[in-house]
């Protein structure tokens, strides 16, 4: 590994993991390039100072090679709070109009065989299906979700997964559009949502390829009565998921004082949250920061030489992942050329590229890296 500087010329065949910007006195990491193509910056949470981290709507989580979307996050009760059926659309548009239910007396429903639309129990074509067996009554139709998700009653805690139709294949919508007699476009949800009781988070099980699309879904769950949200492969998790890069109990997900926050549990491979921006580096925490198969822990530590009370970092690195990894693995530092204070960061520069007051510690375990015969695969 290899820091560079702001204008220095990159190697060829060289991998940027990060950039370190230095702003307003401060030490900012950053992606090693804007734009998307740079690697993601994935924060392992166990090594943070707070040893858990604040989760907010839109965070994605990683835990071994499963990643997760943190898609809601309702703290306090409030009339009407129910968990949103968020996913990415990929079903049709579906609706209904309380004002043309005549037109329906005499369509027959496919699963009860029974004619007619009434606004308590509508008639809606809900996939591709076609023909005598187009048309379903909600009812009807959440009956049959129902049993299929296996939603009990009493719980308030579920899995909610796009259901395909078993004719046509075609996904099931989570809404319904209905137009009501005033006209207006209601949004329902075709499944009936169980009441959840807040505080709760809804997960997305975020899943790449097709042959996974069986466990694409949403965990809907409730940390009422100070309940810990437990994610694991051991079967007392209430997010559990059966694979080798998932320890039995690998994290938690607590609600404290207003907050949610994500804890790891020790587990083998980590526990990461990826960074949505640039992050601080504290005078008085480390960061650990994963980049592709790469760890790199940050800390701001005072100058040797210097007061206490002159702001000179010096920057230790620690360095995950196989020596055998023969990449040229890059690290670029860009000090910002600024009117006021350059010479102190040409001096930070200077001092960094040549690599005088570089500290390299003992190895640590890389996070992430379930087994190199499938890693290139999986991550
Ligand atoms: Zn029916
Ligand atoms: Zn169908």
């Amino acid at each position: 590994m290899q820091m560079l500087g702001q204008h220095d010329a990159v190697p060829a065949n060289a991998d940027q993991l990060l950039r370190l910007v230095q702003k307003d006195g401060m030490f900012w990491v950053d992606k090693a390039a804007p734009n998307n193509s740079s690697k993601k910056l994935w924060l392992v949470v166990r090594d943070l100072a707070t040893c858990g981290q604040r989760l907010s709507e839109g965070d994605i989580i990683k835990l071994g090679r499963f990643k997760f979307r943190v898609r809601q996050m309702v703290a306090t009760d409030s009339p009407g709070t129910q968990a949103e059926l968020k996913l990415d659309e990929t079903g049709t548009q579906v609706s209904a109009d309380l004002n043309k239910l005549s037109e329906f007396s005499s369509t027959m429903c496919r699963i009860c065989l029974l004619e007619g639309s009434t606004e308590d129990d509508l008639l809606i074509s809900p996939c591709m299906c076609k023909g005598s067996i187009e048309y379903v009554h909600l009812g009807c139709l959440r009956h049959w979700i129902k049993g299929r998700l296996n939603l009990s009653e009493s719980s308030t805690s579920f899995f909610y997964r796009p259901l395909s139709c078993e004719l046509c294949k075609a996904v099931y919508p989570a809404y319904l559009n209905i137009t009501n007699t005033a006209g207006q476009i209601e949004r329902m949800p075709i499944m009936e949502v169980p009441r959840t009781k807040p505080p709760f988070i809804a997960l997305e099980n975020m899943v790449r390829d097709a042959q996974q699309h069986s466990s694409r879904g949403l965990h809907v769950i409730s940390l009422a009565d100070n309940k810990l949200l437990k994610l694991g492969r051991g079967h007392e998790s209430d997010v559990r998921i059966a694979d080798v890069s998932i320890s039995r109990c690998h994290a938690t997900i607590r609600f404290h004082r207003g907050q949610f926050v994500l804890e790891d549990h020790n587990s083998k491979f980590g526990t990461l949250i990826a960074m949505k921006k640039p992050r601080a580096l504290e005078p008085s925490s480390a960061i650990s920061i994963q980049v592709g198969r790469t760890v790199l822990s940050l800390s701001l530590q005072p100058h040797p030489d210097a007061g206490s009370s002159e702001l000179a970092p010096r920057l230790s690195q620690m360095v995950g992942g196989s020596s055998q990894d023969e990449r040229a693995l890059r690290l670029s530092l860009l000090t910002r050329s600024s009117s006021h204070g350059g010479d102190a960061n040409d001096e930070v520069g200077r001092r960094i590229s040549d690599g005088s007051d570089w500290q390299t510690a003992p190895s640590i375990p890389p996070h992430g890296n379930p087994s190199d015969a499938n890693r290139d695969a999986t991550l």
